[in-house]
């Protein structure tokens, strides 16, 4: 019940600049790992994340799947609509994403350009495949906004799991983006496991 001395009041201060800067500094690491288009993590991110979630499963002999996508004749898209008009489709891939996948437990990454990634902790190649279809099928159905009309997209997607396919992390991005070109190669607007057939097809 008695007054604050001045030593009180300085303590005081001191803490409240402690917490404004661990404020900031977490803020700052959110800005530094988060695409700025998007709002998903950045490349860099993803591949520290990929390779210690690698190490996780490995540690307690769990599985852990990677999705990797590309959107279909996007170049196209852009060619037809516009480069902002594509980006709105990349910004609401985003978010149909983030609405697929589990919060705080999946890692959504945009991996380069128009291709994104999706870490899949404790998540077995079935799994990861129906992932990679409810996405495929949400993206699909999708009405993306347009000036005109609403306009459509599709996306073709690559799995890859560890142990069953890679146990290092290049191997395993590899082996999920074989599989992503073999849907290309097969038509598009679909998803495959990664299976050694591909390999052959591509060498
Ligand atoms: P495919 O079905 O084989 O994937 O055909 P594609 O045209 O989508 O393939 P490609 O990878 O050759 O082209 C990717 C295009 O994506 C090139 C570029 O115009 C577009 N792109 C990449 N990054 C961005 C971006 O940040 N914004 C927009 N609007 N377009 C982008
Ligand atoms: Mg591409
Ligand atoms: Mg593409």
């Amino acid at each position: 019940g008695e007054k604050f001395s001045e030593e009180d009041q300085r303590l005081l201060e001191a803490l409240a600049q402690q917490a404004a800067m661990a404020v900031e500094h977490a803020r700052l690491y959110e800005l530094a790992i988060t695409d700025g288009l998007t709002k998903l993590f950045i490349h860099r991110y993803f591949q520290a994340r990929l390779e210690e979630e690698m190490i996780r499963a490995k540690r307690y002999h769990t599985t852990c799947s990677l999705i990797l996508f590309d959107i279909d004749h996007f170049k196209k898209f852009n060619d037809t609509y516009g480069h902002q008009q594509g980006d709105i489709v990349l910004i609401e891939v985003a978010k149909l994403i983030k609405q697929t996948v589990r919060e705080t437990v999946d890692i959504p990454a945009r991996y380069g350009g128009e291709e994104f990634a999706i870490i899949l902790p404790e998540t077995d190649v079935k799994g990861a495949h129906l992932v990679a279809e409810r996405l495929r099928k949400t993206v699909e159905s999708f009405d993306f906004p347009g000036q005109e009309k609403a306009l459509k997209v599709t996306i073709s997607l690559g799995v890859a799991t560890f142990p069953d396919h890679a146990s290092v992390k290049s191997i395993l991005i590899k082996k999920a983006d074989i599989a992503l070109y073999a849907c290309k190669d097969s038509g598009r607007n679909c998803s495959l496991v990664y299976d050694d057939s591909f390999a052959e097809k591509t060498e």
